[in-house]
C-alpha cells in the first residue's frame, strides 16, 4: 500500500514538472519521421488463424442494467506474445423495445447471466449484443415475453471486417509525400494520429504546439495540440475524444477539426482565430490501440483491476460526485468507476492539465459515440445546473447547424434527463470547474452500425460537427 502511495506521489511530482514546462513543439529539429515500413496498415481481412471467442464487452448500459455487473472476460489466446484478435463471428446486435413493462427486467436478467451485453440505449429501446450460441434462446425468451426487437447487425464480425479497409496505393503514395500519414478515409492507429499532430507543430510553429501531459497506464504519451494566435486575452476551448476506446469516430472527428483549423488558419473566421484551441484526440490511447490489435469493442482503459478483469471506465472516473448513480464498483463491469476519483493516469493528467492551465476555458466538449445526442450536465443525477438554459439554447443552435450541414438530427438535453444518470463523467467535472459550456456529444450513428461505423462516414460526420463547433465558437467569442 505504502509503495502505491509513493508511486502516486512520484507521479504527481513528475506531472508537476511536466505541467510547469511551457508548451513547446516536441519534435526536435532534424528528427526523422518514422519509416513507412514501421507502420502497420490495417489488414483487409481477418488474421486467418482462428480465435477463441466466447466473450465480448458491453457499453453504456440501459438504466435497468446499470449497476448489474456481468462478469465479462475477453478471452484471448496468447501465442508468441502476440495477442489474438477476438472474433465476433455470428454475434448479433438487436434493437430491443423497452416500452413494454418488464422488458428492462428481462434484459437485465439476460445481462447478469452474461448472455448479452448492452451497447447504446435510450428511454424507449436498448441495443444489445448477443453471442452466437444464444441467439435462438434469446429469440424464444423475447417471443414468450412479447418483447419487440429488430435484428440490426446479423453478423458483427462481418461488419468489423468491412469497417476499416486499407488505403489504396494512390493514397499511400500521397501519405508518403505529405509528411504525415493521417487521412479521414481510414481509422488510423495512434502512431499516425500523433505523427500528424507533431507534423503540424513542426509545420506551423507560430500557431501550433504539441505537448504530452503525461503517460497512459501502459506508458503511451497523452498528447494535446494547441492552436493559438498568441494573444494573451483569448478565451479557450478544450476538446477531447477517444475517452472510450471503441468509439473510433471520435478521434477521427477531433483530428479532422485539428486539420481544418491548422491547415486553413489564415482564412478562418475571426471567431476561430480568436480562440485558443486545445485538442486531445485520444484520451485513452491504451484502450484505443487495444481496439485495433485485440478487441474491436473494448471500452475502458487497460489498467489491471481484479483477477482477469481489466480496465476502468474513464468516463466514470472523474471527480464530481464520483461513485454515484450509473457507475459500478466492480472491476469486471464495463462501467467500473475505478478505485477512487482520478485513480487513472489518463483522467488525472487531463484534469490536472485543465486545473493548472492558465488558459481561460469557456467550453469543454468531449466527443463520444453513438446515438446523436448533444448532452449537458448534470450526468450524476437527474438535475441541471442553474444556467442550463444557456447550455440548452446553444446546444439546440449547434444541433441546428449540424442538421443544416449534413442532415443528421441530434437530440439536445441533459445527460441524466435524456439518457440516464452516470456519475463520474468528464463533462460534469468540467462544469464543476466553472467551464460554462460543457457538452458530451454522442456522434453518429443512431444504431445501424453503432460503434462499427464504416470509414465513409468519417468526413460527413466530422464536417457537420465542425459546423456545430463553429456555432459554439461564435458564442464563446460573444461572451
Ligand atoms: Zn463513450
Amino acid at each position: 500500500m505504502g509503495s502505491k502511495r509513493q508511486t502516486v506521489v512520484l507521479f504527481l511530482a513528475a506531472l508537476t514538472v511536466v505541467l510547469s514546462s511551457p508548451l513547446i513543439n516536441e519534435l526536435q529539429p532534424g528528427e526523422e519521421w518514422p519509416q513507412r515500413n514501421s507502420v502497420r496498415q490495417p489488414v483487409a481481412d481477418d488474421q486467418t488463424e482462428q480465435t477463441l471467442t466466447e466473450d465480448f464487452s458491453t457499453d453504456d448500459p440501459a438504466p435497468a442494467a446499470v449497476v448489474e455487473d456481468a462478469i465479462i472476460v475477453a478471452k484471448t489466446i496468447e501465442r508468441d506474445h502476440e495477442p489474438k484478435k477476438i472474433d465476433y463471428s455470428g454475434s448479433q446486435v438487436w434493437q430491443v423495445s423497452t416500452t413494454k413493462s418488464g422488458a428492462r427486467q428481462v434484459i437485465g436478467r439476460l445481462r447478469r447471466r452474461n448472455l448479452i451485453s448492452t451497447w447504446g440505449g435510450n428511454q424507449s429501446s436498448v441495443d444489445i449484443l448477443i453471442k452466437p450460441n444464444v441467439v435462438e434462446n434469446i429469440t424464444r425468451v423475447f417471443k414468450r415475453e412479447s418483447i419487440d426487437y429488430n435484428v440490426v447487425i446479423e453478423d458483427l464480425q462481418k461488419r468489423i471486417n468491412e469497417e476499416n479497409p486499407p488505403l489504396d496505393n494512390d493514397e499511400i503514395e500521397l501519405q508518403d509525400r505529405r509528411g504525415h500519414r493521417m487521412t479521414w478515409k481510414q481509422y488510423h492507429r495512434l502512431e499516425d494520429i500523433y505523427g500528424f499532430m507533431d507534423y503540424l507543430a513542426k509545420t506551423y510553429p507560430s500557431i501550433i504546439s504539441v505537448k504530452s501531459i503525461g503517460k497512459s497506464f501502459e506508458g503511451r504519451d497523452l498528447k494535446i495540440l494547441r492552436i493559438s494566435n498568441g494573444k494573451s486575452d483569448n478565451k479557450a476551448v478544450f476538446i477531447d475524444g477517444g475517452i472510450h476506446a471503441r468509439e473510433w469516430i471520435s478521434p477521427a472527428t477531433v483530428t479532422y477539426f485539428i486539420y481544418q483549423f491548422a491547415e486553413y488558419f489564415d482564412v478562418e473566421s475571426d471567431d476561430i482565430k480568436g480562440i485558443d484551441w486545445y485538442f486531445m484526440p485520444v484520451v485513452n490511447p491504451d484502450g484505443y490501440e487495444y481496439t485495433h490489435t485485440v478487441d474491436r469493442l473494448w471500452r475502458k482503459n487497460r489498467k489491471p483491476g481484479y483477477r482477469a478483469c481489466t480496465g476502468t471506465d474513464l468516463n466514470r472516473n472523474f471527480g464530481h460526485h464520483w461513485g454515484g448513480k450509473g457507475a459500478s464498483n466492480s472491476p469486471c463491469s464495463e462501467i467500473y468507476r475505478g478505485s477512487n476519483a482520478f485513480s487513472e493516469p489518463e483522467t488525472l493528467a487531463l484534469s490536472e492539465f485543465i486545473k493548472s492551465s492558465a488558459a481561460n476555458f469557456s467550453a469543454y466538449v468531449t466527443y463520444h459515440s453513438y446515438g446523436q445526442y448533444m448532452l449537458y450536465p448534470w450526468g450524476y443525477d437527474n438535475a441541471v445546473p442553474p444556467d442550463y438554459k444557456d447550455l440548452d439554447n446553444l446546444g439546440k443552435k449547434m444541433a441546428e447547424a449540424i442538421s443544416k450541414t449534413g442532415g443528421s438530427q441530434y437530440q439536445v438535453g441533459s445527460s441524466s434527463g435524456l439518457l440516464y444518470p452516470a456519475a463520474g463523467g468528464s463533462d460534469d467535472w468540467a462544469k464543476s470547474q466553472g467551464i460554462k459550456y460543457s457538452y458530451t456529444i454522442e456522434l453518429s450513428d443512431t444504431g445501424r452500425y453503432g460503434f462499427v461505423l464504416p470509414t465513409s462516414f468519417i468526413v460527413p460526420v466530422a464536417k457537420e460537427n465542425l459546423a456545430g463547433l463553429r456555432v459554439l465558437a461564435s458564442q464563446v467569442i460573444k461572451e
